[in-house]
């Protein structure tokens, strides 16, 4: 083993460490005492069971994080980059070519060996916790759809940079940034109307109390809508969500049919007014810069290392290539995207409040998105008492009980 594999290899290991002294800490903060806040909300036996769910996607989560780690290492160190990119080499007709084979095999690898746990994490957690509709039919031809999208998106995009990376000289990180950051706007901006119905069927939210409610609220707040539609979620989870699709005046509102059938209608406005302040707070186009950013100082950093010899050697691949340069920093880079990600829930957790604060106020009935929050967390068996630690790596919506306190505050 050299310099490099040892410390590639040992950043990793930390990172993983890092993550079980998390998990730990998050399983001791489980508490027994249902939470003052949550009486009648919870009844004893399903907080027992949002605990059992906790502690059971934990395990599933270490066990498959050691996996991942085993499997990896197991491959790094018996040359299996090498072997591939020799493969990719001889099979393919040229840098671009061998560079989609080698890029696209180890794609469809790491789906494979990531197909036992969702089907478990699917069939039998799931299941066992009662979220699960979906059918294996569904499941099979979500999966096939999946990489043939990946596929049919991802490769021309990857075909793209490798020919930039191959003939730009200095600046191709900059001309690689463009487009993919062109590519990422168009692909959202067609995502709703072209892939969503791929998976999911949208139907108009028919005439009546709640569409009026909803209609009236976003005209209170000056927010133009297109058309709310019902989205039948319940086909493959009995979790419930809403969101935005379209942009401007194009704007439209999905609701999961879950969430339509379990909240009342002044609980569902109350949603969809805090969907509606992450819009007006700006916080999806924030989030599109930042991630864009992210992107172009990925590809500048990239740009820096893909020709230093250590990086291949760490891996123990001859041939310096843009294709095997690329999978090879996205190993490196584990550990620095552990703290974006980080930083980035932070952030997140900010604007979730933020959203919180817009609706209490414009809807001036603070106790209804309480009541939503309430509703939503009990059917998801949400974590009531989550370690510090845990909420700062992973959770992108701050913990429910510190959300209540902060709408209340408001
Ligand atoms: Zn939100």
């Amino acid at each position: 083993m050299n310099a490099g594999a040892a410390g590639i290899l040992a950043s990793l290991l930390i990172v993983r460490a890092v993550e079980i002294a998390t998990a730990v800490l998050n399983l001791k903060a489980l508490r027994p005492e249902l939470p003052p806040e949550m009486q009648g909300v919870y009844d004893r036996e399903a907080y027992e069971r949002s605990q059992e769910y906790t502690r059971v996607t934990t395990r599933a989560g270490l066990v498959k994080q050691g996996f991942d780690l085993a499997a990896l290492g197991a491959f790094w160190f018996a040359g299996g980059f090498q072997a591939l990119d020799k493969l990719a080499w001889e099979w393919g007709s040229g840098p671009l070519l061998s560079g989609l084979l080698f890029l696209g095999a180890l794609l469809l690898l790491s789906a494979l060996l990531s197909l036992p746990f969702s089907v478990h994490a699917t069939f039998v957690v799931e299941e066992r916790f009662g979220f699960n509709r979906t059918t294996p039919r569904t499941f099979v031809l979500d999966r096939i759809k999946a990489i043939a999208i990946a596929a049919a998106l991802g490769g021309p995009l990857l075909a793209a940079v490798l020919a930039i990376f191959a003939h730009a000289g200095r600046t191709a990180w900059l001309a690689c940034w463009v487009a993919v950051a062109g590519y990422t706007l168009v692909v959202q901006f067609v995502a709703p109307t072209w892939i969503m119905p791929l998976f999911n069927t949208f139907t108009p939210l028919c005439e009546g109390e709640l569409r009026e409610r909803i209609e009236r609220y976003a005209a209170s707040v000056r927010f133009s809508l297109e058309n709310i539609f019902t989205m039948d979620g319940s086909r493959r989870s009995s979790r419930s969500n809403a969101f935005f699709t379209g942009f401007g005046r194009h704007r439209r509102i999905a609701l999961f049919d879950t969430l339509v059938t379990r909240l009342t209608a002044g609980e569902l406005v109350a949603v969809l007014a805090h969907e509606i302040g992450h819009a007006t707070r700006r916080h999806i186009l924030k989030g599109t810069i930042v991630s864009i950013a992210h992107t172009g100082a990925m590809l500048w950093v990239f740009s820096l290392l893909s020709g230093r010899q250590w990086l291949y050697d760490a891996f123990f691949v001859e041939r310096a290539s843009v294709h095997a340069g690329l999978a090879l920093f996205g190993i490196l880079l584990t550990p620095v995207e552990t703290v974006v990600a980080a930083a980035t829930n932070a952030w997140s957790r900010k604007n979730e409040y933020e959203a919180d604060d817009f609706a209490a106020k414009t809807t001036a009935e603070p106790e209804e998105l309480v009541g939503a929050l309430k509703k939503l967390s009990v059917q998801n068996l949400s974590n009531l008492t989550p370690h510090p630690w845990h909420v700062a790596l992973h959770y992108s919506h701050p913990p429910l009980l510190q959300r209540i306190a902060a709408i209340r505050a408001g």
